[in-house]
Order: C-alpha cells, then structure tokens, then sequence
C-alpha cells in the first residue's frame, strides 16, 4: 500500500447516462419515470480504474445531472495529480471547491473507494470494517391505491423478499388502510417499514400512526417536512412507532442537530445527500455514539451507485437496516457483471475487489461527456 502513496489521480472522465424506470414510481412528493446520472471513472496513473456514480436529487439536494456536471467540472481538474487513496483530503479538498453538491462529491468519492479497495486487492466492505458478508434489503412499494399496493406486497414476498419498505404520504385515512392491507396480505413474519417523504404534518402522522401500531411497523421515514425539527421531536415523543430521518439529515452535522434536538430515533443515510461512503460513515459514527441505527437508502442509482451502498452497508455495524433496490426498479441494466446482486432479499457481493463491478454495458454508457487529464 505505501509504494502506490506516492502515485496519483491520472485521468477523470464523466458520463451522462440516461436510465428508465420499468414504471413510473411515484411517492409523496413526485413521480419518477426517467432517470438522469452521472458516471465516473477514475483512471491512476498506477493503472487502477474507480467507478463512482451520482444519482441527483433535485428535491432532495436541489441537484441535476446539469449541476453535477457543472460540480465536477470544476472538482475534477484539481483532483488530477492527488492521491486517490487519501480520500480524508481528497474529500476536503472538493468541499474547498464547491459548497453543497453532494451528489456531485458522491461520484467522486465512490470512484476513490473502488482504487481504494482495488489497490489493497479486497473486496471494499472488508477494508471498512467488513462486519457482516451480505446485507438485507427491502423492496419499496410506489404510491398506488391500497388494494394494488397490497398485490404488489405480495409479489415482492414472492420474489424473496422479507423486508417491504411502503412509500405513504398521501392522504392519511388512506394511508392508513393502504398499511392494514398490506399487513394482511404478507402475513406477520415480513418486516413492514414505511415512508411519508414529508407528507404529513404532525397532527396528521401522529394520528395515523396511532392508528397503525397494531400493525407492526418498525419505523417511519420523514413523516412531517425536513425543515420542521419542532415537528419531528413531536411526532417522536406521541407516535407508537420509531421515527427515522431522511431528508432532514444529509451532512454528519445535521445528524449531530437531529440527535441534540431529540428528533430522531433513526438516521436515513443515502450517499447522495451525505457526500459519498467518507461521510456516510462519519454520520453512522456520530449516530452510534447516540445509540441511534442507521439504514443504507438510495435515490435512482443503478448497480454502480447501490454496490457502494451495499459495501458500506455490510462493513458498519450501526447501518442495521438497508433499502437498497433502485437498481431493481430499472429497465436498463448498467451493470453487466459484477456489482451487488440481490437474492432472497439478501445483496451479496462477488469475489472481487473495490465495489466489485467488472464490466459496464458500453452503449448505455456512451462516450465520456468530459475527460480531464
Ligand atoms: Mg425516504
């Protein structure tokens, strides 16, 4: 590992990929049908290729595949030359760039962790940490109405899984059935979680998670806005089921104000609002000191983007829960071989190094946007 210090960051190119979504998803808040990301690779001058990917969020992070390539237009040319293993400095120095971007920093950041875990010839999540060797996730359920959502639930269950993430938020008499129905149609022994996305106030989520105690749910994302802390900390004291947060918490700082304010019982980290794996895990260590688990999400990444949230997912002990399943949702596969397959439920990896992506479908990738050197 020592000689290779001394060696730096080569060549970065940056794709546009468009992917679709095999039907539209819908949540509280929107519906996604098309999906615009950006991919990078990193080249060494030691001869070692990173994959990273952004997925951007513009209701999340105000982000587009636009303003990711704006980011890395401006990050990419000064991390020519950088050491690509010290990601501490390297993740300093984007944010000495430009402020915000996550997303854009993301791409970056998972690329570096790929060289990382390539160069020391192991698989990435048994270089952070390697705490479990796969990961259980769920399969989330688009917005529809109840009765739908309860086949849909049973279909999942069908094809292995034993985690359902239910995306709520609509109208709360309806929510609330939506979850009765599922619940009834999948039985007792499947974990239920589910995802207001902001959709309530917290008069409205209080009442319908009262209301949906007997049901067996083991958390609530975003019931009430991200900005309304207020609101958290009070759907958290008078609701029967735990409260998680995701769009309220992107940064390590963040989370550090969630967890003083008493919001929270849950953090939701996604590496698009977090910066990339650097961070992620610096919010999972500020959270286990509070003794507050985490889950992996994702946004519209495809098998690029959820094999780094897998890795990290696998290496942290505090990540305990994992909603990685964008990839399953997409017609289009990014990823030929490689990556982290999911089966039964369970994301494995394969007996190779970095993020273990071996080989990309060309076409869809295209040529590289930009190439800087
Ligand atoms: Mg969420």
């Amino acid at each position: 590992m020592f000689l290779v210090l001394g060696l730096g960051i080569h060549q970065i190119e940056v794709y546009n990929v468009v992917l679709n979504n095999k039907e539209p998803f819908k949540i509280a808040t929107e519906t996604i049908a098309e999906i615009h990301n950006v991919v990078v690779k990193i080249i060494t001058d030691y001869g070692i290729i990173g994959w990273g990917e952004s997925s951007p969020s513009q209701r999340v992070t105000g982000e587009n595949a636009e303003t990711v390539i704006k980011a890395l237009d401006k990050i990419a040319p000064k991390l020519i030359g950088m050491c690509p293993l010290c990601i501490e400095r390297d993740v300093e120095l984007m944010d000495s760039i430009v402020k915000e971007n996550p997303a854009a920093k993301a791409a970056v950041d998972i690329a570096l962790h790929d060289i990382l875990g390539k160069t020391a010839r192991k698989p990435l999540f048994r270089l952070l940490g390697g705490y479990r060797k796969e990961v259980l996730t769920d399969l989330t359920l688009s917005i529809k109405p109840p009765k739908e959502m309860a086949k849909d639930a049973q279909k999942a269950v069908k094809k292995g899984f034993k985690a359902i993430k239910v995306k709520i938020g609509v109208n709360p008499a309806e929510d609330v059935e939506r979850i009765r129905l599922i619940r009834e149609a999948v039985g007792e022994d499947i974990q239920l979680r589910i995802d207001a996305n902001q959709g309530w106030t917290p008069k409205q989520a209080i009442e319908a998670l009262t209301k949906m105690e007997k049901f067996n749910i083991q958390f609530v994302e975003q019931p009430v806005p991200a900005e309304n802390i207020k609101g958290l900390v009070k759907v958290r004291k008078n609701s029967p089921i735990p409260v998680m947060a995701d769009e309220s918490v992107h940064s390590p700082e963040d989370a550090l104000h969630l967890i003083q304010a008493e919001a929270i019982d849950y953090i939701n980290i996604k590496l698009m609002k977090s910066g990339g794996l650097h961070k992620g895990r610096k919010i999972s260590a500020i959270a286990e000191a509070a003794r507050i688990p985490c889950m992996i999400g994702c946004m519209a990444e495809s098998e690029i983007g959820i094999a780094a949230g897998a890795h990290l997912a696998a290496a942290v002990k505090n990540i305990q829960y994992a909603d990685l399943d964008s990839d399953l949702f997409l017609k289009e596969t990014l990823v030929k071989e490689g990556g982290a397959k999911v089966k039964n439920s369970m994301r494995t990896f394969p007996k190779l190094n970095g993020l273990g992506i071996k080989a990309l479908n060309e076409q869809l990738l295209g040529k590289p946007k930009k190439i800087y050197k």
